[in-house]
């Protein structure tokens, strides 16, 4: 098992290119913990020159791994799961130390990516054909699945684990190649599992990571013709630029942003649906693209609803997530984030919103030189608000009444996203009514957990196209291929 200090230090300015640890040309770009301003390490920009040599170890290695035996893609991905697993700790801690997130979130993270290459390991030997009927017995038609080829993964920094594996496992498992770049923020988690992907002895070039700037180094992705998938996972208005500016023909597949609505209904149990608000409101401090952005309540349950929710919120624990086991909420990863939750705030507040439930930064020196902000809570919110439109992605949520069941679904549909939505309701006329119309990929009822890795998962409408986890998430890297064959009769038929 590793240390943490010692698998950063080996990290320090590195890339992964064609099976190797290289350090970048430059590495003078410095990573910052977000909760207390430390240096965590210095990080490579990719140079053109980087990336081309990352796409051309991809492509090469493509050869090979293409048409390598499924039940061998299986071990090397069960392998990699188990390294991961070995150093789980210490992978998580790295993953805080640049997130900001509490370690106990963290370290659940790294299991679960775990669980991802497990999981697309099985999955790797079930990718199967059809056979199908032709207008004479002298043929047959047979349609065979083909990985695409060279994927380049672009990735956000909020499940800097997560939301590598998805893409990576995946691609891996269907005969893909790939070429990482992670977010700009959070790059060590990523080369922390490409390095997990030498160790296993993986064949050099099938998984690379080169790290830098989106509008660089993701755009030069983005730009290379010898890549032909591209998988991102990120806002929309870059998923928008991305699809745009591809100067080739590519597959996509773009994992956007979010506004989440919750409908908690005159028959929800309403303790139960309080605690699932502050758990996909407040977790990761809202840095969730599934999280909970705004509440309508049945107004006979509107006012239990709020105090209880503004009481349970005012008793999360905000706290360096590294060392305070008790953090349910820990730094907040980007500057950006921060800044939108204070603009929705102030936004709300002039519109006539009330604030039952944080709104500030926490009290106390321990946490000065952090980024930190409490969970916040506003009530009495309409649409007029910023915060019941746009995604926020952070600690806040806004909470409205309704009256009509029916009025209720057309404000949680009035979005352009169409990621997750949630319902809490003990009565199965309200959930099938809600279920059917809710216009989102993903209708969590009585749970807020929308995702699990068995299922297929993604948005409509402005959340985008394609679809991770399950079976589906991997078939999103294969072509079909139709083979048409005549055959001459030996019976005389
Ligand atoms: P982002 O700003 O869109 O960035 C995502 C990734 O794209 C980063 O690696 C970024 O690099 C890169 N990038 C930026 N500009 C690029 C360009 N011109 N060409 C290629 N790549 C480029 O998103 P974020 O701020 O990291 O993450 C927050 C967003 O992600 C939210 O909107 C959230 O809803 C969404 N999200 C969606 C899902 C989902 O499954 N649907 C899951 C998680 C997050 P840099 O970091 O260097 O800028
Ligand atoms: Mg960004």
């Amino acid at each position: 098992m590793s240390t943490t200090s010692n698998i950063l230090k080996k990290l320090d300015g590195m890339l992964i290119i064609n099976g190797k640890l290289v350090a970048a040309e430059r590495s003078d770009e410095k990573i910052k913990n977000p909760a207390t301003g430390e240096l965590v390490g210095m990080v490579g920009v990719s140079t053109a020159k980087e990336v081309d040599a990352a796409v051309n170890a991809a492509r090469g290695a493509f050869l090979k791994w293409g048409k390598s035996l499924p039940k061998n893609r299986t071990r090397y991905l069960h392998r990699i799961g188990e390294l991961i697993e070995e150093d789980s700790e210490s992978l998580a801690e790295i993953l805080t130390m640049e997130q900001g997130k509490p370690l106990k979130e963290a370290h659940g993270e790294i299991l679960k990516l775990a669980e991802t290459f497990h999981f697309y390991a099985e999955e790797a030997v079930r990718i199967n054909g059809e056979t199908i009927p032709n207008d004479s017995l002298h043929f047959d038609s047979i349609v065979i699945r083909e990985p695409i080829g060279v994927v380049a993964a672009i990735t956000p920094w909020n499940y800097p684990a997560e939301l590598v594996g998805w893409k990576l496992c995946a691609a891996l498992a269907a005969g893909c190649t790939i070429v990482v770049k992670p977010a700009e923020i959070t790059p060590f988690t990523a080369l922390a599992i490409g390095w997990k992907c030498t160790q296993a002895a993986l064949p050099p070039g099938v998984v690379n990571v080169v790290t830098g700037s989106g509008s660089e180094v993701g755009q030069a992705l983005v730009e290379n013709k010898l890549i032909d998938k591209i998988a991102f996972t990120g806002s929309s208005e870059v998923g928008l630029r991305i699809q745009k500016s591809a100067t080739s023909i590519k597959k996509m597949s773009l994992e956007l942003g979010g506004n989440c609505p919750l409908i908690v209904t005159a028959n929800a149990n309403i303790d139960d649906a309080v605690k699932g608000a502050i758990r996909r409101s407040f977790r990761n401090c809202g840095q969730i693209c599934i999280a909970i952005n705004r509440i309508y309540v049945d107004h006979t349950k509107y006012n239990e609803f709020i105090t209880k929710l503004a009481s349970l919120t005012k008793s999360l624990v905000v706290a360096n997530g590294l060392n305070n086991p008790e953090a349910d909420l820990g730094a907040i990863a980007s500057e950006d984030s921060l800044n939108k939750t204070k603009k929705h705030l102030e936004d709300a507040l002039i519109k006539g919103a009330r604030l039952v439930a944080g709104g500030s930064r926490p009290v106390g020196t321990e946490l000065q030189n952090g980024r930190y902000f409490l969970p916040t809570v506003l009530v009495d919110c309409n649409h007029e608000m910023d915060i019941m439109k746009e995604e926020t992605f952070g600690p806040i949520v806004g909470v409205s009444k309704f009256s009509e069941l029916s009025k209720a679904l057309k404000m949680a549909n009035d979005t352009p996203y169409g990621l997750a939505a949630y319902v809490f309701s003990k009565n199965i006329d309200e959930i099938k009514y809600l279920s059917s119309n809710l216009d989102y990929g993903n209708v969590a009822v009585n749970n807020v957990d929308a995702g699990i890795i068995n299922a297929p998962y993604g948005g409509r409408k402005q959340s985008g196209i394609g679809y991770e986890h399950g079976r589906e998430g991997m078939l999103e890297y294969t072509n079909f291929k139709h083979i048409r064959t005549k055959f001459t009769s030996l019976d005389g038929g």
